[in-house]
């Protein structure tokens, strides 16, 4: 068991399958003209699957693929039968753009849950958040998956003065649809233009939530990111992962691998440690792993508090979102 210095078992990995996206959301990139890793610079499939194995030989039953957007990946299809291999909880975080391609080989793998991300419910607002037009695409695609019987999550990065007047009509939509829509707190990367103003709290979203409906809280699951919660009668559920507002660091389980092969025990570590360099090598890297995780911070990579007003986002040390793989 992979144990840190506060007791925390940690039995979940995340698994980056690139830095490449098809969408261009402002808060996930880097501000500058960035240029995605080659792929001869990220692990490859083999390397992914072996990796993989090492991490469920020392108790890692839960694996979530992430990215950029794991699905632009040439040979996304192949990590993903690998991974489905393993025996563990497989489950995917996507912006939902190609799914259609991938949903024969999502249910061979055993994948019964998705998280989609979907900001907004207006053409012209994806527009502008995404710089893409894949609107149409990413909603037939959600539809797709309620049809296929997946369990689907729709991710919503709720924001000040952009889709924050959106909350009522994405907790309407679970109404007549079996969606569980997570509203995200806005948190803040390298050169991704946060601003504590622009950040819509837990509190606020729940205020926004019981002003139009009748609310009740759902019971906490270990380990669970999202405070839950139900409209009597709703097919659907919402709900909010606060890491701003009231992070859920005391019993995190979750340990990160970036697509160029770097360990990160935390969204926010300044450090990361390379599994990949020493792996090609030869060499064993289970330590490595056990020392992460022994160096991990108690709460927030050790960056910031719940005090927003007091991050200066120039002197955080991370990664952007896209490279880290949220
Ligand atoms: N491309 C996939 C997607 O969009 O779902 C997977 C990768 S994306 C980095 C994973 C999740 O992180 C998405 O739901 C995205 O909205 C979220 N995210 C990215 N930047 C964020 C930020 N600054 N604050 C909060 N959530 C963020
Ligand atoms: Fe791409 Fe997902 Fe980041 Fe948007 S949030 S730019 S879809 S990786």
């Amino acid at each position: 068991m992979i144990v840190d210095g506060f007791n925390r078992v940690h039995d979940y990995l995340r698994i980056s399958l690139t830095d490449n996206c098809n969408l261009r959301c402002f808060y996930c990139m880097p501000e500058e003209e960035y240029e995605f890793t080659p792929a001869s610079k990220l692990m490859q499939a083999e390397e992914i699957e072996t990796i993989a194995k090492i991490f469920v030989a020392n108790g890692v039953n839960k694996i979530r693929l992430t990215g950029g957007e794991p699905l632009v990946r040439k040979d996304a299809a192949d990590i993903i039968r690998r991974l489905g291999a393993l025996g563990v909880r497989l489950t995917l975080t996507t912006n939902g753009t190609r799914l259609h391609d991938f949903m024969d080989v999502i249910k061979a793998a055993g994948i019964t849950s998705l998280n989609i991300s979907l900001d907004t419910l207006d053409k012209d607002r994806f527009m502008l958040m995404t710089r893409r037009d894949q609107y149409d695409r990413v909603r037939s695609n959600i539809a797709l998956a309620i049809r296929e019987g997946l369990h689907v999550k729709v991710n919503v990065v709720a924001m000040k003065g952009l889709n924050d007047g959106e909350i009522v009509d994405f907790i309407r939509w679970t109404k007549d649809e079996p969606i569980h829509v997570r509203f995200i707190e806005f948190m803040p990367f390298s050169g991704n233009k946060w601003n504590s103003d622009r950040v819509m709290t837990w509190q606020q979203i729940l205020e926004v939530a019981t002003n139009a409906f009748d609310v009740l809280p759902l019971e906490r699951e270990k380990h669970e990111t999202a405070k839950k919660y139900i409209i009597p009668g709703h097919l659907g559920t919402f709900a909010v992962i606060s890491t701003m507002s009231a992070p859920f660091c005391s019993d995190c389980n979750r340990m990160r691998l970036t697509a160029d092969g770097k360990m990160k025990n935390c969204l926010f570590s300044t450090t990361e440690t390379d599994l990949l360099t020493p792996h090609r090598q030869g060499m064993d890297i289970v330590p490595l792993i056990y020392q992460s995780i022994r160096d991990k911070q108690k709460a927030l990579g050790g960056q910031f508090t719940t005090d927003m007003e007091k991050i200066e986002t120039s002197k955080l040390e991370n990664r952007s979102m896209i490279t880290i793989g949220g």
